[in-house]
């Protein structure tokens, strides 16, 4: 009889899809040994958003969390996901950057690497599987799930027998948004167990509202492995719930051979987990959503968007933004919506719908994306918006990282000239963030603040517009009329206020990342004279006229609101 094994994701995949990935390691382990005792395939604990969200939000060390969790498990296999030559960042590390953090993760405690790209370029994951498999670790390749004209059956069987050339030892499925019906899931499957000699393993959001279905007809067709979230973090932007996808499949050829009581024991203590991050849990992203078949967005997106657009003050625009969504994604080439591609698209899509203007304003990420530097395009790209943003410029043809220089020996020199490498694994951090990690890396860091569960401002999205007024008895119907976003706003502190001539302006909320120009400089219109970090994305901020620099009222760093005078050009 055919056992279905499970992969139990609430200590990464769940919380990252409905918590913001806010979960604190101190919150896992009171219930590791019981997790470990269930008979799960393995853990996915680690990787993913959960590095970057440990040193930017929790004040947490990720290797502490890694090493914790592997002594509190001591049988089940702890798997991570690894975002190919991305590792777990948005963009690419050279080859030795990326061996050495494998490395360490395999010394740490990750037995599974589940290494993906965005872009299903084999290239992009060469390295990592390459680095993965040296240390004796298991690795699934994964195939980043979409839906478009160009990607086929056949494409996906092809991509997965390259992956078993690199000595895979299973392959994944990653819907990110849930998108895959039934039947397709049961042709995609059935042909890669028909052509390939590896396990299947299907890891799906519930987003689209199809996925337990899915789920079945991906065991019709024979599929090995099951991603899965304890019930009280499942649904939703989140995966199918562990305890009915072992109800369901008892007593049938697929059975899992888990234990339910022990699984509703672990149940009760993910409920308590629940209430007490009740407060960073969107119900938009626990809410079915079938717009997302329209609009692909991933599991771990949708929360995000909401809270970007809520600090951009513009949620009143989430429909456009989705609406917009699609045509980026076409124009660049039908790339899946995964981390970086999810970002790069989603924050032009913004962009574009807040600017008024469409690729008025581009981010760096998607001029690398349009020179080749993420790897090849499932598709063609648009050449007029090509053109329009990176004129006659041609993309590479060679793998993205080819062209990058050994990093780890300048960041560990640069690292321990600060003072912040307390340990080799620290180098790598470093490495990976080089812009937040020496502020967590110094202890400076504070651990945000849980928020306390209230009525959610996105619990109505889009914020209502239109108003009934009543005035002495007389009814007044009244609409609010969203402001210019580009409108000339004062800083606090040292700022002018009101509308500044010559004031450069942030056109929406992020860190300054770095600040291209000092007081008394001349610049030129359209000069670049700070890059401002927003929704993971550098953003380039022009001189609007040519001049002098007069005052500078921030440092990098800092955080900006939309709107804030940044500097004034006279
Ligand atoms: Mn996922």
């Amino acid at each position: 009889m055919k056992k279905i094994k499970i992969i139990e994701t609430a200590y990464r995949d769940a919380h990252q899809s409905l918590l913001a990935t806010r979960m604190r390691t101190r919150d896992m382990l009171p219930i590791a040994e019981k997790m470990d005792k269930v008979g799960f395939f393995s853990l996915e604990a680690w990787g993913g958003a959960t590095f970057d969200t440990c040193i930017r939000y929790l004040n947490e060390d990720p290797w502490e969390r890694l090493v914790e969790l592997k002594e509190a498990v001591k049988k089940t296999p702890i798997q991570m996901l690894l975002r190919g030559q991305n590792l777990v960042g948005y963009k690419h590390y050279p080859d030795d950057v990326v061996r050495a953090f494998v490395e360490k993760s395999y010394e740490n405690g990750v037995d599974v690497f589940r290494i993906f790209d965005a872009l299903n370029d084999i290239r992009n994951m060469e390295s990592s599987i390459k680095a993965a498999k040296e240390q004796g670790a298991y690795v699934q390749g994964t195939i980043s799930y979409t839906i478009s004209p160009f990607h086929t059956v056949k494409k996906y069987v092809e991509f997965a027998k390259r992956l078993e050339e690199l000595e895979c030892d299973s392959i994944t499925i990653k819907d990110m948004a849930g998108l895959i019906s039934p039947q397709d899931t049961y042709e995609l499957i059935t042909a890669l167990k028909e052509e390939t000699d590896l396990m299947i393993n299907l890891h799906c959001h519930c987003t689209s509202g199809m996925t337990p279905m899915s789920y079945y007809a991906a065991c019709q067709a024979g599929v090995d492995l099951l991603d899965t979230a304890i019930s009280p973090l499942a649904w939703g932007a989140s995966q199918p719930p562990t305890e009915s996808t072992v109800a369901a499949l008892r007593g049938t050829p697929y059975d899992t051979g888990l234990d339910l009581k022990l699984l509703s024991e672990i149940k009760r203590y993910f409920e308590e987990i629940r209430e007490k991050y009740l407060g960073i849990l969107d119900p938009i992203s626990e809410r079915i959503d079938t717009d997302v078949l329209l609009y692909q967005i991933p599991g771990g997106m949708l929360s995000n968007l909401v809270s970007q657009l809520k600090q951009q003050d513009a949620l009143d625009r989430y429909e456009d933004v989705l609406k917009e969504m699609p045509h980026v994604r076409r124009e660049l080439g039908y790339p899946p919506l995964v981390t970086p591609t999810s970002q790069i698209v989603g924050t032009q899509a913004v962009l574009n719908v807040l600017s008024g203007e469409r690729y008025k304003h581009v981010t760096k990420e998607v001029k690398d994306y349009l020179k080749g530097f993420y790897g090849k395009p499932p598709a063609p790209i648009d050449q007029e918006i090509s053109r329009k943003i990176i004129g006659d410029e041609k993309p590479i043809e060679c793998r993205p990282a080819d062209l990058m220089e050994p990093e780890l020996e300048n960041f560990k020199a640069k690292g321990k000239e600060m003072g912040i490498i307390h340990k080799e694994e620290d180098v790598l951090t470093y490495a990976i963030y080089p812009a937040i990690a020496p502020k967590f890396l110094r202890g400076e860091c504070e651990e945000e603040k849980l928020k306390a569960p209230t009525a959610a401002l996105s619990e109505v999205p889009p914020i209502p517009t239109a108003y009934s007024v009543n005035v002495d008895g007389e009814t007044f119907d009244v609409k609010v009329i969203p402001t210019g976003y580009m409108e000339i706003e004062a800083v606090e502190g040292g700022a002018p206020k009101g509308p500044v001539e010559g004031g450069v302006t942030c056109s929406m909320q992020g860190m300054i990342l770095k600040l291209k120009v000092n007081e008394g400089d001349h610049v030129n219109e359209g000069d670049v004279v700070a890059v401002l970090e927003a929704m993971k994305m550098e953003n380039d901020i022009h001189a609007p006229t040519s001049g002098r620099v007069e005052e500078i009222f921030v440092d990098e760093g800092d955080t900006a609101g939309a709107g804030d005078t940044l500097m004034i050009i006279k």
